[in-house]
């Protein structure tokens, strides 16, 4: 009997759950008045010396398909980018490989390195795209919950515990999305023994790395034993405020880079060049807009995380990424409950914790990639619905 179109979709697609994050911006979409602090990217345009690059390479009649790896002086000067700021050493030739995103970059990572049924270890809260990319290439996700006690640190003796036979990819970002949390070198070093020792391909994600507000980023890769079995993906969407310009890169071994790039290749050929041509004057001029960037958000997150406090919603200072993670456990709700009634109620949107993990159960995600004065008014909002909530859970207590 005919289901209608729907019996012609793959089954590991009907079974997918649409992302929680898409259903709630739906609603606040439709509501002008309402502050918004759910987005994951940056406020701020593009900086200008990078759409002109665009605009003067459209310009210049540049509106060809580029070589399937990306145009050999971007892929330079990411090689550059990566050893100085990352002490990664990759040729730009065969071990760079330039991608629509990390987005793109991950999606090929997963369905180069998956054969149906290997299982991808990774952190949880964790961004909403990891478990599904990974599904999409028929592999199974095995998350590992991170928690508040530890400012979502990944504990790696609960990461060698969540290990079963068939892990083949281990997955980390940090600074993480939603949580903010960074792992120290101490900790890189044993999940990087841990990887030897279980013979993992990490796949480490460090789109937020230049956000780091204290302490070093380290990248795993830099770690003994790990450059052959770490593929590095980065790109510019948030340090550079680029996302609508989706590029972003994977560097690694060669023979892995070779793979994703036949993968790619089929797909989706290349990336558009006006974008990669602006990605080249960002890696060649953009760091002191990066650094301007940075600072207005290290101010902002200060702002925001002592309001939550104040608030009476406990909110640790995150160290990375441009996100904070707030409990809200003391206001007796759900998180889905407290965001839609604060959607509700005080027209401020944030993202249920949930949406990013069963472990993000009593958390929220309030981004502050917004201009100050939203954040106050914000600030006044969430205030406001948390004296309520905690004014009626003393008066039921
Ligand atoms: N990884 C993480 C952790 C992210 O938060 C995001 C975007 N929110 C991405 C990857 C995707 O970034 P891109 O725009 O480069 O595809």
């Amino acid at each position: 009997m005919s289901a209608g179109p729907k019996r012609f979709i793959a089954d590991h697609v009907v079974d997918l759950p649409r992302s929680g994050i898409r259903d709630f911006f739906a609603i606040v979409s439709q509501m002008p008045q309402a502050v918004s602090l759910g987005i994951g990217e940056p406020d701020f345009v593009t900086p200008w010396h990078i759409r002109e690059a665009a605009i003067y390479a459209l310009e210049r009649g540049k509106t060809s398909y580029t070589d399937n790896s990306g145009l050999i002086r971007l892929r330079r000067e990411i090689s550059k980018y990566v050893e100085s700021d990352f002490g990664l050493t990759y040729r730009p030739e065969d071990e760079v490989l330039v991608a629509v995103g990390v987005s793109e970059a991950l999606d090929i990572a997963m369905r180069a390195l998956l054969n149906p049924g290997d299982k991808v270890l990774y952190h949880e809260p964790c961004y909403v795209s990891y478990s599904p990319s990974i599904l999409l290439a028929h592999g199974i996700p095995v998350g590992v919950p991170t928690y508040a006690e530890d400012q979502f640190a990944i504990d790696p003796d609960k990461l060698a515990a969540a290990w079963e036979p068939g892990c083949k990819v281990l997955l980390l970002n940090f600074p993480t999305n939603p949580t903010g949390g960074v792992a120290s070198r101490e900790v890189l070093e044993r999940i990087a023994r841990f990887a030897v020792e279980k013979d993992l391909i990490v796949i480490s994600d460090e789109i937020y790395a230049e956000l780091t507000f204290e302490g070093e980023h380290v990248s795993i890769g830099t770690l003994p034993g790990m450059r052959d079995r770490t593929l590095f993906v980065h790109g510019f969407s948030k340090a550079f405020a680029m996302t609508g310009f989706r590029i972003g890169y994977a560097c690694g071994p060669k023979e892995i880079i070779e793979a994703m790039m036949k993968v790619h290749q089929y797909s989706m050929m290349c990336a558009p060049i006006l974008s990669q041509e602006a990605a080249v004057e960002a890696l060649r001029n953009g760091r002191p807009a990066v650094a301007k960037m940075k600072e207005q958000y290290l101010r902002r997150r200060d702002y925001l995380v002592r309001r939550f406090n104040e608030a009476g919603l406990h909110c640790y200072s995150p160290r990375g990424s441009f996100y904070t993670f707030p409990s809200i456990k003391s206001t007796g709700l759900k998180s889905l409950e407290f965001c839609h009634r604060l959607l509700k109620e005080e027209e401020v949107a944030i993202v249920p914790g949930t949406a990013f993990g069963p472990s993000g159960e009593g958390f929220v995600r309030a981004s502050f990639s917004m201009s100050y004065d939203n954040l106050i008014k914000a600030g006044d909002r969430i205030g406001r619905l948390a004296d309520r909530l905690h004014a009626s859970e003393t008066a039921s207590a």
